[in-house]
């Protein structure tokens, strides 16, 4: 022990407060184990601070000025103001209040509230630095612990984080301005979200990207509406193109860099670049040496179906246990976590995690692929269903995009389901609901919808798989 240490005991401990580590935390605390969380930064973790809620609030902000500046077909004529500084001020209302309601709900479910951070001393204590100077640090000795510290943006060379021009997703939720140019690097959902926001405010959009298409995993019809619709608010795409540097340039801004496999350049004017490469789960803060524990070649630490580590005892949850890094997938794992260590019979099962973006329009899947289906040796039957079919898609002014539903031909089990159209990210909840219960198209398309709902494609869909569809022609 250091001088000045305290050193306390608990059941579980729990590293990283994010949607993983504090899910984990309230349901460990709710099985009646004692339960400290340690938290370094902000409650809420990237989801609620710098993911998830933001973006999703400024998705919300730019829509309604760019539907308000383009209803004319609908006899609005307005033509928005956008005040950038109070529209990331209203954004910042509803993080504080969230973060703020994660801290009283762990208080109230009886979990202790550590803020610092954690670092293995061996396998059963962690020293967690409170940091600030003359803040101490104090010991923990845990029985059972789960691992939540989540990840970090990757960072490429030449383009560092610390240069102003250079920013990542956090800087860009918290501009308070709108700059004219932005040049994205990368095109998976975090870009393609972000360049939507910015285009759709007015910015001149341009994204590069390695890869030689956007949005990668999805299938090529769904990806294709996003794109489309992007180059139709302005966004430029450059595929096979790597960003390699930035320079500023004489007109104030700056001018990024790019190059092919063949060393081919091109230049881009902007006043920020964006970069967004993807996320690598943060492990080096953890002093893993210290339990023998080591994360495997994508750094991310391994786990069983139980969210067990290699340490029978040392548990991981969320972004550092691998993909998908999505925020409902770190509360699943944080609650099976917690469970099995307070001894119930819970374990993973990934089958059903959907996955959404919130691009223009919406990305949302989940489940199998109709290829997914066939490799995993399943004659699948297709169902889809246009939105310029639906009425209530039309009265939204929204109408691309189809709702696929992927079934076993035989069985009639859905296996999943594909939605890229208005509210997809909602829709999809009732196809993930269908794939965890082991419904049927039968059961999907005997169920009453109300009338008229973006939620009849679903329905529509499933009666389509079985060529009993009425309000599109059948395959
Ligand atoms: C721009 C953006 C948009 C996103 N949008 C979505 C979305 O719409 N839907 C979705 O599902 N997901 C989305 N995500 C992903 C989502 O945010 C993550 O999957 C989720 O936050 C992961 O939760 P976590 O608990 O694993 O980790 P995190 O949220 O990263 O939390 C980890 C926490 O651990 C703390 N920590 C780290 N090391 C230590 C230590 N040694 N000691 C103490 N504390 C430590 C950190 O400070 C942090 O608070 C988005 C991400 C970004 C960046």
């Amino acid at each position: 022990m250091v001088v000045g240490d305290i050193s306390t005991g608990t059941d579980v401990l729990v590293i990283g407060g994010g949607p993983g580590g504090y899910v984990a935390a309230i349901r460990a605390a709710q099985r009646g184990l004692d339960t400290t969380l340690v938290e370094k930064d902000d409650y809420g973790g990237v989801c609620l601070n710098r993911g998830c809620i933001p973006s999703k609030a400024l998705i919300t902000g730019a829509d309604l000025a760019h539907e308000a500046g383009n209803a004319e077909e609908m006899g609005i004529h307005a033509d928005p103001a956008v005040d950038m500084a109070q529209m990331v001020g209203w954004k910042d209302g509803i993080v504080d209040r969230l973060t703020g309601g994660v801290e009283k709900l762990c208080k109230a479910n009886g979990v202790n509230l550590v803020k610092g951070t954690a670092r293995f001393k061996d396998e059963n204590s962690v020293r967690v630095a409170h940091g600030g100077e003359g803040q101490g640090s104090e010991s923990i000795e845990f029985d059972s612990c789960i691992v939540a510290t989540g990840s970090r943006p990757i960072e490429i060379p030449n383009f560092s984080y610390a240069d102003d021009p250079v920013i990542g997703s956090r800087e860009a939720l918290d501009m308070d301005t709108i700059p004219e140019r932005l040049v994205v690097v990368g095109a998976g959902y975090i870009g393609m979200e972000l360049s939507t926001v910015y285009a759709k405010l007015g910015t001149d959009v341009t994204v590069v990207e390695m890869l030689d298409d956007a949005l990668p995993g999805y299938e090529d019809d769904v990806a294709n509406v996003v794109k489309r619709r992007a180059k139709e608010l302005g966004i430029e795409f450059h595929f096979g193109e790597g960003a390699s540097e930035w320079r500023d340039s004489s007109d104030g801004g700056i001018t990024v860099v790019t190059e092919t496999e063949d060393g081919e350049e091109s230049t881009y004017p902007a006043d920020k670049v964006l970069v967004a490469v993807g996320r690598s789960p943060v492990t080096d803060t953890l002093g893993l040496d210290a339990i023998d524990l080591e994360p495997n070649e994508r750094g991310f630490l391994e786990t069983d179906d139980y969210a067990r580590t290699d340490i029978d005892h040392v548990f991981a949850v969320g972004d550092v246990a691998g993909e998908p890094m999505l925020a409902h997938k770190a509360f699943k794992e944080g609650i099976v976590a917690a469970e099995v260590i307070a001894g119930e019979p819970a374990a993973l099962d990934y089958q059903a995690v959907p996955a959404a973006v919130f691009t223009d329009p919406e990305i949302a899947t989940v489940g199998m692929t109709e290829a997914e289906a066939e490799e995993a040796g399943f004659e699948p039957v297709v169902g889809q269903m246009p939105f310029n079919a639906s009425g209530r898609a039309m009265t939204t002014g929204h109408t691309e995009g189809f709702c696929r539903l992927v079934a076993d031909e035989d069985s009639g089990f859905v296996l999943g389901g594909q939605i890229v159209g208005p509210e997809a990210s909602e829709l999809i909840a009732e196809v993930a609901l269908a794939v965890e219960m082991g419904a049927t198209l039968e059961d999907v398309a005997a169920t009453i919808h109300t009338h008229p709902t973006l939620a009849e494609v679903v329905q529509e869909a499933a009666e389509n798989a079985e060529d009993q569809a009425i309000h599109t022609l059948n395959r």
